[in-house]
């Protein structure tokens, strides 16, 4: 059975053309590019080349990227480099409850070692007033986190506001754009971020290589260390073919963004409307304009979304609940309770994420499918009432 994949946003296939550039620094050309020799200088050479592929897609100057292992390691990087850089003079981080949990996290273990985290609310939709940003700063604070777009309900924050409250009061300013780079148009000036993370797997590159970009002149401590790699910041020896494959994907995402853009949109909006039209008690997640052009999250009332993904599984379509790393437990997603959105119909949640190989005969697939299995949950719910 040919599979239908609509799980963009948990991870990408790799690109035929990322995998080909790739497979000479898994074979032949195999340095460490700390050697002094020639096949080191190779290998060296390699990296500088994907920097600035990588800094180019995003504005940045090729300097002012980091290599890491992934997003999750970028914004663990960002959150505690810069804390522990001003953790003498300033204890106070802000951010908003609807980041993913690489941030979430970190926030809590930094909550546990004295700082002080406060936690904007978010609208209806999904967005965070830049007026909230501001009542929530004080003179300790060390730096203010807002996500690009929201991975489970792909709402698109207005940044460049957001960035500006900050950045205006002095403070600094960090986006986890895991889920934009790549997808939609990431100019680091013009939203006016001081830290950005990145990840490769979610623009088909490969999996455990990512990226923080860090404005020059940003201090922060490094978090591992044990080499002068990635001029101090990061130690290790480099993922050099993940590195590579990560800059090729990042030239094909800047060649192919707006065409891409447009075509996803297209498509999402057909699924969107389809969903909406052909079975009752459903609602969209998140802003229905300012939202990723591959994001579908959708709310069926009276079904739990996990049986709903066990069923399109079985009709070979692979779609999710909320993000991947919520998925397997039965709790609601901590996105749609931030929302407002009541626990019982979060659990009736179901995200379809597209990208580039997805068709137009695959949607209309979907639309086939779902209504039937979403009335053969019903039916056998003994909550649910027309
Ligand atoms: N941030 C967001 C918004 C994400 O969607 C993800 C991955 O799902 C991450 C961070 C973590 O990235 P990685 O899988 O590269 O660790």
């Amino acid at each position: 059975m040919k599979r239908i994949y609509l799980d963009y946003a948990a991870t990408t296939p790799v690109h035929p053309e990322v995998r080909n550039a790739m497979l000479p620094y898994l074979t032949e050309e195999f340095g460490n590019p700390s050697s002094m020799h020639a096949r080191g200088l190779a290998a060296k050479e390699a990296v500088a080349r994907a920097r600035e592929q990588v800094a180019g897609l995003i504005g940045a100057r090729p300097g002012e990227v980091v290599f890491t292992g992934g997003g999750t390691e970028a914004d663990n990087f960002a959150f505690s480099g810069v804390a522990l850089a001003r953790r003498t003079t300033h204890n106070h981080l802000i951010t908003t409850g609807i980041e993913h949990h690489a941030v979430l996290e970190t926030c809590r273990f930094l909550a546990k070692m004295g700082f002080t985290v406060s936690y904007v609310p978010v609208d209806g939709v999904g967005l965070v007033d830049p007026q909230d940003i501001e009542m929530s700063l004080s003179g300790s604070t060390v730096m203010v986190s807002v996500m690009h777009a929201n991975n489970e309900i792909g709402a698109i924050q207005p940044l460049s506001e957001i960035a500006a409250a900050a950045r205006s009061a002095g403070v600094l300013f960090h986006t986890d754009a895991v889920q934009t780079v790549g997808r939609i148009r990431v100019n680091v000036d013009e939203l006016g971020v001081d830290l950005l993370s990145m990840s490769a797997h979610k623009l088909y590159g490969p999996k455990g290589v990512g990226a923080l970009y860090i404005r020059r002149g940003t201090n922060i401590t490094p978090m591992v260390h044990g080499g002068a790699q990635e001029e101090g910041l990061r130690a290790g020896t480099e993922n050099v073919p993940g590195i590579v494959g990560f800059g090729v994907a990042a030239d094909i995402a800047r060649r192919e963004l707006l065409p891409e853009m447009k075509r996803e949109t297209f498509l999402r909006d057909r699924l969107i409307q389809g969903i909406l039209a052909s079975i009752d008690q459903t609602s969209l997640n998140g802003h229905p304009e300012q939202r990723l052009p591959n994001n579908v999250s959708i709310n069926f009332a009276g079904v739990e979304g996990e049986a709903i993904l066990v069923m399109l599984d079985e009709a070979g379509i692979c779609a999710s609940g909320g993000s991947a790393c919520t998925s397997g437990s039965v709790s609601s997603s901590h996105v749609l309770l931030a929302l407002g959105c009541p626990p019982e119909l979060a659990r009736g949640c179901v995200r379809f994420t597209l990208g580039k190989w997805t068709t137009e005969e695959e949607i209309e697939t979907v639309l086939n499918v779902l209504p039937g299995i979403v009335a053969r949950l019903r039916d056998m719910s003994p909550t649910y009432t027309s």
